[in-house]
């Protein structure tokens, strides 16, 4: 178990948080606070909750003595955000803490359901991963390895209608499972979705999305905003399948659909594009017709600093071999932060200085140009 502190406070907050603030506190929580009360030394520990709770927004390194905090942990957040857990807080719970501890070393029943949840559509990866290696046909557990994961990312809400419209012929992918990587709304309960973020939540009577430092503009009246009339059956995607799933799908989707209008226009030079290739092993495939390839995946993160450390060389072997490879970032991303690139090379050291780190802009004027390139030769 990783007994790090910092990290039982996350766990203690995440409980908090599900049970709505709601008394008794979760004795995780009452551990990691005592504890931290004793290391504080930035500032003094707050008297009363709601002094707390304040302490908790604000960025982590300005009052977290900075030894104790992990580095996969970007300390420009802080923990809590208009009392839930921040966007920083929500993607290390999801991403560090529930992806590397083992099931049975969470110490108590509510962070095992959270890991539990995770691990729903973990385990469907896992299994479409080995079908995929072993089974007589391997085009088919790809196919329906797409389908699933445009579902997700496509219907952040869904009903059991559409599930069966969708899953009623395939053979290695149950109604049912997909139906649990959703909960099921309450009746009339006021269900919110953004195009650009996904299900919003009501806070303080405002919509609020998963992730204020990417997209924080929720006014009902926008055009991007949509409200979903309740129906019986309605489903929202839970949380962590909304994080890891549906958002980081939506420039993924964003950068395939400007692809394919290329593709579209010049098939006979970019002559196909292969979304999830090998069940996952990266996001996107181009094959050219002068049988070159490329592999792409795409990364969006606030801070160079904490994406570095997951840039590893993407799997080239069998049918995933490529001549290319490249790590796509989001432009807004790179506005935000004018040396992204540098730091981002710099600290990627586990990456090859052949492996191209760009935007999605230059990427797709890059594709551009090969494509002008291969028209030049014939
Ligand atoms: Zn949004």
């Amino acid at each position: 178990m990783r007994s790090n502190e910092f990290d039982n406070l996350i766990l203690g907050l995440a409980e908090f948080v599900r049970r709505d603030g709601r008394y008794p506190y979760p004795e995780l929580l009452r551990h990691a606070l005592n504890k931290l009360a004793l290391e504080l030394t930035a500032v003094t520990y707050p008297r009363t909750l709601t002094g707390l709770l304040a302490l908790l927004e604000k960025p982590v390194k300005t009052w977290y003595p900075g030894r104790l905090v992990p580095k996969e942990f970007d300390s420009d957040f802080g923990l809590l955000y208009e009392g839930v857990l921040s966007e920083e807080a929500s993607r290390y719970l999801y991403e560090e803490l529930l992806e590397k501890t083992k099931l049975s070393e969470f110490a108590t029943t509510l962070t095992k359901q959270i890991a539990i949840e995770n691990f729903q559509f973990q385990r469907i990866l896992e299994r479409l991963q080995e079908l995929y290696n072993n089974d007589s046909e391997p085009e088919r557990v790809q196919q329906e390895y797409v389908l699933l994961r445009l579902f997700l990312i496509e219907n952040p809400y869904t009903t059991p209608a559409q599930l069966r419209k969708a899953f009623s012929t395939t053979r290695h992918i149950s109604i049912q499972e997909v139906g649990e990587l959703y909960d099921e709304c309450e009746e009339n309960e006021p269900c919110w979705n953004c195009d650009r973020c996904g299900p919003l939540f009501k806070k303080y009577g405002k919509l609020r999305g998963i992730k204020p430092s990417a997209c924080n503009a929720h006014r009902q009246n926008l055009p991007f905003i949509r409200q979903i009339t309740w129906k019986q059956g309605l489903r929202r995607l839970k949380f962590g399948i909304h994080l890891r799933i549906c958002l980081p799908g939506i420039p993924e989707m964003r950068l395939f659909k400007a692809l394919e209008e290329f593709q579209s226009k010049y098939s006979d030079e970019l002559c196909a594009i292969n979304l999830y290739p090998g069940i996952d092993r990266y996001d996107l495939q181009l094959r050219f017709c002068d049988q070159s390839t490329w592999a792409v995946d795409i990364k969006d993160y606030r801070s160079p600093y904490n994406l570095a450390p997951k840039l590893t060389p993407l799997f080239g072997e069998g049918d995933l071999r490529y001549d290319e490879s490249f790590y796509v970032i989001p432009i807004q991303r790179l506005q935000q932060r004018e040396d992204y690139i540098e730091i981002l090379r710099e600290q990627a050291t586990k990456l090859p200085s052949s492996t191209h780190l760009l935007s999605d802009a230059v990427f797709e004027e890059r594709v551009i140009h090969k494509i002008e390139q291969l028209r030049e030769e014939k």
